[in-house]
Order: C-alpha cells, then structure tokens, then sequence
C-alpha cells in the first residue's frame, strides 16, 4: 500500500484469530443445553463435545435448534478425544468433583457452575490443579455478582442480615451456592452481628439456617422460579434489600462465555467472577 507522500506502508499483520474448543459436561441439562446454545453462537468458541450420560446419542441441534452434527457423548473420554481445551461443568456436585480430578489430571481447564461444594473440596481442587486451571461461580450472572459486592459492602454499616434465595422446584442442593458465597463474604466484611432473639420455634427451621457469622439462610422452592435472592440488612430505623433475580437461564451465559475466554489465563483456582470482571469490556 502507498500512502499520500509515496512512503510504502506494510499492511497491518493480520491479528490471529484463536477459537476455543470448548466440552459442555451436563449437555441435556437445563444448564447444559443453554451452555452448548451459547458456545455455539460465539464465533470465538467451538463446541467440539457434549457429554451428558443422561441423554446419550441425542442431536445437539435438535436441543439448542442450531445446525450442528454433534451428538451427546457418554463420558468424558469425548472430551479428550476431541482435544477440548476448555470443559464446562453443569452436572450435579458428586459427579463434578471426580470430573475435576479428571480435568486436573489431563491438563484441562474447568468452568465449572456446579454448585454445592465444601470448603475442602475447593482446597482439594486447588491442590490439583496445576496443570491447568478452573474458574468455579456458584452464580455467573453479572446482577448476582454485583448484589454479592454490594450485600459485603453494606455489611459493616449494619447490626443485622438474612438471605432469602429462591429458586426453580428441581433444585436439589440447599442453600445454593450463591447464597453461600454471599454468607460467607458479609461475615468476612463484618463480624459484629444483633443475636438472634428467638428462643422457641413453633416448627423447627422456622428461623432458617445459620450460616456463617450467625446470618440466618433461608431457601424457597417453588415452580415457576428460575434463581432469585434478597439480601435483608438492618439498623436503627432503616432496612435495606438488595434483590436480584434471574428469570431466565440466558442470564447466567455471557458470565460462562468470559470464563471460557479467560480460565486459560487464570493460573489455578478462581472461586467466583469478580476476578474476570476486573478490566472485562
Ligand atoms: P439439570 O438436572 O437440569 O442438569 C444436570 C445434567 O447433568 C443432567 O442432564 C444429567 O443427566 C447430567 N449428568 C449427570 N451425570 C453426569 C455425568 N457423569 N457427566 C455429564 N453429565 C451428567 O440441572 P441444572 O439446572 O442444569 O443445574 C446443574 C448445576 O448447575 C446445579 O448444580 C445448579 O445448582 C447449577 N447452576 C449454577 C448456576 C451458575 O450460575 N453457576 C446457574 C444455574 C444452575
């Protein structure tokens, strides 16, 4: 190319384009199908194994409704055979554990929405992954990330606090992991909680569960829900609620999307997505 003064100029070096070749495990899931949609979308991904025991040989495209000849494989070895660097995991929490031993173990990166996994077991995956790495959110929904920042903010200024989360009837694990995550940073942020007053309940659990720093957890299931929470602080003469709700399974997937992108540069474990959102267009 010549420019005005006659001076050559080289072309711009062409920027190379890398797609991520991405497993969805949980594939049939409600989760899964909405991860194997998203992935399918994205021109910077590519979904080359779906895996999901529950719903083995059934067509991708008849699930998501988009044009792809993948079928549901029966175990992970598809994930390996087609040379997946990322896999993602929508599964239920005893399955996901010996997953990520798998993943660990083959040098696969993990996104992982699973939810329902103790304190050791986070330690243990951290202890395994060394040769790639795993991004683990109980909740990838940019409005519950931000209603956790906020709830930990807010925590200090306030004498009391209950969570209220709410979610879909086939929910199996209680409290979710949003509510967990959110328990656990307010009695971090602040340790100086009102006891609780109660000293009789009419029927046992009235009063929720107790979670860390003493702040009660309560869970609802009900038919018609998709995730929901409501954080409940108090002080003198003033309360504040800090809500969000999820009304559709679309929410959580621009949150899964950038941990796909993002997990190969995050060495080891990363618990939640405020890290990946730091500097995220
Ligand atoms: P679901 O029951 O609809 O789907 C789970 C799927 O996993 C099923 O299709 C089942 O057949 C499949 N499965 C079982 N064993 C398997 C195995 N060994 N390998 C691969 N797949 C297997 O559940 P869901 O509503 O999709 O939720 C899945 C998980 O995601 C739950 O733990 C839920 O709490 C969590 N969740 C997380 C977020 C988030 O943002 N992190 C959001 C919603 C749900």
């Amino acid at each position: 190319m010549i420019a005005a003064d006659g001076a050559r100029i080289s072309p711009r070096p062409q920027q190379e384009v890398v797609v991520i070749k991405v497993a969805v495990l949980g594939a049939g899931g409600r989760m899964g199908q909405a991860v194997c949609s998203a992935v399918l979308a994205d021109p910077d991904t590519e979904l080359v194994a779906a895996v999901d025991p529950g719903h083995v040989g059934e067509s991708v495209a008849a699930l998501t409704g988009i044009d792809t000849d993948l079928d549901i494989s029966a175990d992970l070895s598809a994930v390996v055979d087609a040379g997946a660097a990322v896999a993602v995991d929508f599964t239920t929490h005893d399955v996901s554990v010996d997953t990520l031993r798998f993943l660990a173990d083959k040098g696969i990166h993990a996104v992982v929405g699973t939810t329902g996994f103790s304190e050791s077991e986070l330690d243990s995956f951290r202890e395994g992954f060394k040769k790639s790495n795993a991004v683990i959110a109980p909740n990838f929904a940019i409005g519950a990330v931000l209603m956790m920042k906020f709830a930990e903010m807010a925590a200090p200024y306030f004498d009391s606090a209950e969570i209220i989360e709410l979610h879909h009837e086939n929910k199996v694990d209680a409290p979710s992991g949003t509510a967990m995550l959110t328990v656990d940073r307010m009695a971090a942020a602040s340790s100086d909680w009102t006891p609780d007053p109660t000293t009789s309940e009419v029927i046992e659990g009235a009063r929720g569960a107790l979670g860390p720093g003493d702040i009660r957890v309560h869970s609802v299931r009900l038919r018609g829900l998709v995730a929901h929470q409501e954080v409940l602080l108090g002080t003198t003469g003033q309360t504040l609620s800090i809500r969000h709700d999820s009304i559709d399974r679309t929410s959580f997937m621009p949150g899964v999307l950038l941990a796909v992108k993002k997990v190969g540069g995050l060495p080891g474990v990363t618990v939640g997505l405020d890290d990946l959102l730091e500097g995220a267009d």
